[in-house]
């Protein structure tokens, strides 16, 4: 099967062409036709299926097939995703599927001024990606409407129930027209999952997919126990292995990012940091010299590196696990790309080892754990509080109660 047998319009062939997806994925293949048809959707599918393009593919086509003018303040597409991570991701996915039409897209999620969100709100989007606690501020403060919501995708439902927002989601499906599409995705069916499908969706065909198909399964991954203090010593130690020739390394934030940059340069390591506080000139040069082999090494953070087009990046490494899981699925996705098999190795601290967990929850896999000189028996045995960060000092009190734990 290939995309081009799904019946999809040209402005979408082209943009998939130019992503280089040739066959749909099994999500893809059972979600796709049904979508088109305007049918109610639950689908089991985890983050690495291709979900995302299995939902964004079908309601392009038809709000193109239906082209209506946008009114400012009412969105035509609302999707609801639990992490501002996830959200962004969405965002990005409507962006790169929709190259070739011309709608406009926003995504909000707390954490960050409401400012630039309220801005292109009021400028006209007929796609709303959000965060249920910033939509709720924005819907009370009359910025967003829901009444001209024609196309309603719930993301992660498991996800958004374990995390707390199961009043924040009723509030807002309460607000949503009666007549509308609707498309639910959970990784998990639990009772209370199905109690919410048969509130949410009306005649809906169930898809669902074994996470076996996906990427995560053809990476090798090792995971790496060291203390902090020692990451650096053994980045340098991997590095010094000839194979290690084209280098994707993430760091949790733009600081470290630089910093391990730095160290390696000193330590005669061809290495440059990209993030978003490195202009576009810099970040266009660091890419060439990295894609002509200059630099064995590119240290990101996980937004910077989201526009990243590199063909042959043989390791991923992660000098910081991120706080999100799905971001890992993302992250070591780079090192396979176009079916090619790649490595990924995770160095994990003690205050990193719940993340490791949700990790391997997501991925339903155990990661290996590989001995080596800097092993930390600490970090490998960390539970409690011992096996997550130290809370951080907030620098401004959180606007909504109860929804702040989310917020990075
Ligand atoms: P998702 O499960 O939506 O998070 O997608 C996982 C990854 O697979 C993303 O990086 C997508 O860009 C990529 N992807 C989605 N559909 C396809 C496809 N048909 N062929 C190749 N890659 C895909």
């Amino acid at each position: 099967m290939l995309f081009k047998d799904l019946n999809l319009i040209d402005p979408l062939q082209r943009a998939l062409t130019k992503e280089g997806y040739i066959a749909p994925t099994p999500i893809q293949v059972q979600a796709i036709p049904q979508l088109l048809k305007g049918k109610d959707l639950i689908g089991i599918a985890q983050t690495g299926t291709g979900k995302t393009a299995a939902f964004v593919l079908p309601i392009l086509q038809r709000m193109h097939e239906k082209h209506k003018h946008v009114t400012p303040g009412f969105p035509r597409v609302l999707v609801l995703a639990p992490t501002r991570e996830l959200a962004a991701q969405i965002g990005d996915s409507f962006a790169a599927y929709g190259h070739f039409l011309h709608f406009k897209h926003t995504v909000v999620f707390g954490g960050v001024s409401q400012v630039p969100q309220f801005k292109s709100i009021t400028k006209g989007v007929d796609i709303l990606v959000a965060t249920p606690g910033r939509l709720l501020d924005l819907m009370d403060q009359g910025i967003v409407k829901l009444s001209g919501v024609e196309f309603f995708v719930l993301d992660e439902a498991d996800r958004m129930l374990d995390m707390g927002f199961i009043k924040d989601v009723n509030r807002i499906v309460s607000m949503l027209p009666h007549k509308r599409h609707s498309l639910f995705f959970s990784a998990t069916m639990s009772p209370q999952i199905s109690e919410l499908t048969k509130r949410l969706l009306t005649d809906p065909v169930r898809v669902e997919v074994t996470p076996q198909a996906t990427t995560v399964e053809r990476i090798e991954q090792k995971v790496f126990f060291v203390d902090q203090d020692n990451k650096d010593a053994l980045l340098l130690s991997l590095l010094q292995q000839d194979h290690l020739n084209c280098v994707l390394v993430f760091t949790r934030t733009k600081h470290r990012a630089n910093k391990v940059a730095q160290t390696l340069n000193k330590n005669r390591v061809g290495a440059d940091a990209i993030h978003g506080n490195k202009s576009q000139a810099h970040r266009t040069r660091v890419m060439e010299s990295f894609r002509a082999g200059e630099l064995q090494v590119l240290v990101a953070t996980d937004i910077a590196a989201r526009g990243i087009d590199i063909e042959d990046i043989s390791h991923v490494i992660n000098y910081d696990l991120p706080n999100e899981p799905e971001s890992y699925v993302h992250r070591i996705g780079r090192t396979a790309r176009a079916g090619a098999e790649g490595t990924a190795y995770s160095f994990c601290a003690a205050d990193e080892r719940s993340f490791l967990r949700s990790i391997e929850k997501l991925t339903r896999m155990e990661i290996d754990v590989m001995r080596h000189r800097y092993h930390s028996q600490r970090a490998q045995d960390a539970v409690g509080e011992e096996a997550k960060p130290a809370p951080r000092k907030p620098r401004a009190p959180p606007r909504r109660q109860g929804h702040s734990t989310h917020k990075r």
